[in-house]
């Protein structure tokens, strides 16, 4: 598994590049995209997940242009988006089935993977709640188990422990490194104690553009 990000910028405005020649090269494991608020880590993401085109540049998924065959990516792709929003009224179960079937996904097996996925995201005990009545990092852990429904091989989150408190940012790091293992997962975040303990990559942004790309313990062995 491979994606290469060849040059890519995004231009939302005439003349105003909200990123500007990027280059990285993912593979399994988690990459943490650090930077401070309009460094352009969702515009990145919002590419990498294919719901907004680059304006230069090109991104590819195991050799495939996803602009050409987005399809190949679509179908293995888990995306929490950092403005996610929850039916309050709906429990884990019926909140799951819903964004399993707008994903074309259902039957049978459906069902015992969402209760697969509860379980592992430790939610199995609040199966008949409200999700609005669940704190932040059960909320947050509502994403990521919609972002799971396809067993996807890129999982992509964005600044998933905005709101959360010191014990649910810890547990949701842990969950994350739980999940790694054959995905890649890329985690956007402004606090670098979020990633240094957990990435296996770190990519540094600011301005739209990438200032460093590398494994953490040679980055915060500088620092
Ligand atoms: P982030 O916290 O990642 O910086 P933003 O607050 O920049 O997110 O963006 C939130 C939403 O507002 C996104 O959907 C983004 O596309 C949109 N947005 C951000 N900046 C602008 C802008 N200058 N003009 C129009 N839409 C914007
Ligand atoms: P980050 O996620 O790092 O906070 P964003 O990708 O949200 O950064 O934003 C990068 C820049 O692009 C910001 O200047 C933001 O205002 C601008 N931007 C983001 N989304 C839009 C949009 N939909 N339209 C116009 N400008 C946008």
């Amino acid at each position: 598994m491979l994606l290469e990000i060849h040059q890519v910028g995004k231009q939302y405005k005439k003349g105003v590049w909200a990123l500007r020649e990027i280059n990285l090269q993912l593979r399994p494991g988690i990459v943490g995209l650090l930077g401070p608020n309009g460094a352009g880590k969702s515009t990145l993401m919002r590419i990498l997940a294919t719901i907004s085109q680059p304006t230069a540049g090109t991104v590819t998924w195991n050799g495939v242009d996803i602009r050409k065959k987005p399809d190949e990516l679509r179908c293995t792709l888990g995306y929490l988006p950092q403005d996610f929003g929850v039916y309050p009224h709906l429990n884990p179960i019926e909140f799951l089935e819903y964004a399993a079937a707008l994903k074309g996904l259902g039957g049978r097996q459906m069902k015992t993977r969402i209760l697969e996925i509860l379980e592992l995201l430790n939610l199995h005990h609040v199966l008949k709640h409200p999700i609005g009545s669940f704190s932040g990092g059960m909320r947050q852990r509502i994403g990521i188990a919609q972002a799971l429904l396809n067993d996807p091989r890129l999982l992509i989150v964005d600044e998933p422990t905005v709101g959360l408190d010191p014990e649910e940012r810890m547990r949701f790091r842990s969950l994350l490194t739980d999940l790694s293992g054959e995905r890649i997962i890329i985690f956007s975040t402004h606090i670098l104690s979020d990633i240094e303990a957990t990435a296996d990559q770190i990519a540094i942004m600011s301005k739209g553009q990438l200032l460093t790309n590398s494994d953490p313990t040679v980055l915060l062995r500088n620092v």
